[in-house]
């Protein structure tokens, strides 16, 4: 994989180079206006940005934002995050808008050294995220058309075969962002032979969505600690009722297979935060894991379990979490969230979390990010690279350049 700094070796000085970020910040929209509440991609592609600036380069960057129907959706343009990385970066930072049109090609032309552009929301061309491979193509040959090369910081998005992820990448000399670069050799560090104890804690709210990375992990961990909107699922396969939280009635079986096959290494919760609805004034109780009462919901684990859970933790030497281990949007629900996120900052060896609402939750309640090795930017990316497949926008990186 040829890295960015060979690239930059090589000389961008003048050259219009396409940068894939990944930008796709969470949006609050309920005032009406799209306000960003958590920056941490923006902030996260400034080292590969500033590098190509600092070469010379005209920088242009695509990068998508929400799963807009395939059409302009206002609320999902770009404009906010060209405002925001504008200041990270301290630079204007056009925006064009159209993708790669008519608009995109006008402002690449007018780029001079050390300019950025932002090309507009790349998911409002229905191309972008195509089966089929020919319009794809037709698509990457507009984008490729704006630059002389290509440079892939898009991690996040890497498990796609999108246009601006896999098929440019076929149509101009390419190089792996610092990004790409970094996520690659820390997961690397997981599927290679991880110091032990190896411990994994997963949360989040669907158990379908990961049971995959469940089933790769299992083999290779000493535990796995399920907390979060899937453990009610587990709970079930144990036979208990799990009163009205989430449950994934056709997974149930699948989890108690993975019950059987795991023995003690998948550890659950042993109480539960439940409420009858999820509201900021909701009534708390806490109840054991194995009594939810029919009429609550479980919406976040219990203090025993987050003290459980530390101690599996405090003796690991790897690290990998992904998944809240409650709705810790709402403060009522976070307090299991944020004993996990401390107890694997104190973690004494790799620590890394995967996973967009993980990383936005460390942030959000105010933990200190330089106390984990790596905090990753892609959640469903980092989760299919755990699982061992192969991934289209880094395969393509692996092939020589056009
Ligand atoms: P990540 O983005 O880190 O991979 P997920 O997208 O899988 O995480 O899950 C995040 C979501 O899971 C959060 O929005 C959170 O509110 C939700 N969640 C966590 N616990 C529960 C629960 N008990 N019930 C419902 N939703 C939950
Ligand atoms: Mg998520």
């Amino acid at each position: 994989m040829r890295s960015l700094a060979d690239l930059i070796a090589d000389g961008v000085q003048s050259t219009r180079v396409l940068v894939r970020a990944d930008l796709n910040v969470p949006l609050d929209t309920s005032t009406g206006d799209s306000i960003i509440t958590d920056d941490g991609r923006i902030a996260a592609s400034l080292p590969t940005l500033r590098a190509l600036i600092g070469g010379g380069a005209r920088v242009i960057v695509v990068a998508h934002l929400g799963r807009p129907e395939n059409r302009r959706e206002p609320s999902l343009s770009l404009a906010p995050v060209a405002a925001r990385l504008a200041e990270l970066l301290g630079q204007h930072v056009r925006l064009s808008t159209d993708v790669a049109g008519p608009d995109s090609r006008a402002q690449a032309e007018s780029l001079t050294d050390g300019d950025v552009l932002l090309l507009e929301n790349v998911r409002f061309e229905p191309a972008e995220t195509s089966k089929d491979p020919e319009l794809r193509g037709a698509f990457a040959d507009q984008l490729a058309a704006l630059a002389a090369a290509y440079v892939d910081d898009a991690f996040g998005a890497v498990h796609r075969r999108h246009a601006s992820v896999y098929d440019v990448a076929l149509r101009l000399p390419h190089a792996a962002g610092d990004l790409v670069r970094t996520e690659v050799e820390v997961l690397d560090r997981l599927t290679g032979d991880p110091a032990r104890p190896y411990v994994v804690v997963l949360g989040g709210s669907k158990v379908s969505d990961k049971l995959p990375v469940i089933e790769a992990l299992l083999p290779r961990v000493d535990r796995l600690l399920i907390g979060g909107g899937m453990c009610f699922t587990f709970l079930a396969a144990q036979g208990h009722d799990v009163g009205g939280s989430l449950l994934e009635e056709d997974q149930v079986e699948t989890c108690r297979g993975l019950l059987d096959e795991a023995g003690d290494r998948i550890v659950l919760p042993v109480d539960i935060v439940v409420a009858d609805a999820l509201v900021a004034d909701a009534q708390l109780k806490v109840v054991s894991a194995e009594q939810i009462p029919g009429d609550r919901k479980g919406l976040d684990i219990g203090p025993h379990t987050v003290a459980a859970f530390t101690e599996h933790l405090k003796e690991a030497k790897t690290v990998f979490w992904n998944g809240p281990m409650g709705v810790f949007e709402l403060a009522p629900f976070a307090a299991g969230t944020r004993g996990i996120a401390q107890a694997v900052a104190d973690v004494e060896g790799l620590s890394v979390v995967g996973g967009g609402d993980s990383a936005a939750a460390v942030r959000q309640l105010g933990l200190d990010e330089s106390a984990y090795s790596h905090i990753s930017t892609g959640g469903g990316a980092s989760l299919e690279y755990l699982e061992g497949k192969q991934l289209p926008g880094l395969a393509v990186l692996d092939e020589a350049s056009s």
